[in-house]
């Protein structure tokens, strides 16, 4: 069994053929998902998908290119949110400075508020990091007293960033870019993942495994990834399923 903790199946490229998508997922053992939130509109469309598929979950958040000095409201309704059922983070939240429509001050304003949310409801943070490493790592440090509960999703960073983020007690989630025939620096990084740690994701639509690459990612896709992870920590893919479900289980407190 495989659970898919982060994608974005609420996204317009999956409108017209959402349950055929999540259906093939299944075939291919995905079993759950967290549908992540990466705007207001996305976290309300989150948390409507989680109430119609019993096994999707969701997230509640503002990705940080959408950061706006305006987020009052927005940070209220997402409160609101988060206190559904089947909520089970605070993400994608954090910090973005890569070609980003939305300043570093902003953003970190923003990210301030949400871990403050996160710690305040209990519940994880899905983490967006993003040419942004130092920033991310003394924000959780300065605002999280002890170990931070959450993940860096999408991880793509260097080893001594890797090292300091699981010293400070986060999980870390690797998506199918793992998999690009050029991510050999990558895959070298991931060899360091304590396995009480790692997560699968696809962050579908994007990032699609390098047999699929240019073309919309799914979670079905995400065997690709647990395959190529099953080779570089150098267990079976059986027990690559099994070790990132229990940590996700773990992490977002599955009720599964
Ligand atoms: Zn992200
Ligand atoms: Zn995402």
């Amino acid at each position: 069994m495989i659970i898919d903790t982060h994608c974005h199946l609420d996204f317009e490229q999956f409108a017209s053929d959402r349950k055929d998508t999540i259906s093939q997922a299944e075939k291919a053992g995905v079993l759950y998902f967290i549908n992540v939130g990466a705007s207001l509109h996305g976290s309300r469309e989150s948390v409507r998908l989680a109430a119609e598929y019993k096994n999707i979950f969701a997230s509640v958040g503002i990705h940080p290119h959408h950061a706006t000095g305006d987020t009052e409201g927005a940070l209220g309704e997402i409160e609101a949110l988060a206190a559904g059922k089947k909520v089970v983070a605070i993400g994608e939240v954090g910090l973005d400075y890569y070609k980003s429509p939305s300043l570093p001050p902003v953003q970190k304003k923003l990210f301030v508020k949400f871990i403050g949310l996160s710690r305040r409801l209990g519940l994880p943070l899905i983490i967006h990091n993003r040419s942004a490493d130092c920033d991310t790592l003394s924000i959780l440090k300065s605002e999280c007293a002890g170990p931070v509960h959450g993940v860096l999703h999408c991880f793509s960073g260097e080893r001594t960033f890797l090292t300091k983020a699981l010293d400070m007690g986060l999980f870390i989630s690797f998506t199918c870019n793992l998999t690009f025939k050029n991510a050999g620096n990558l895959r070298e990084v991931a060899k360091y993942v304590p396995l009480d740690r790692v997560l699968l994701e696809t962050d579908a639509p994007f990032l699609a495994p390098q047999a699929k690459r240019g073309k919309r990612n799914e979670p079905a896709y995400i065997t690709e990834l647990r395959d190529g992870l099953s080779e570089i920590l150098g267990i079976s893919k059986d027990e690559v399923e099994k070790v990132t479900s229990e940590n996700a289980k773990k992490l977002f407190k599955l009720n599964i």
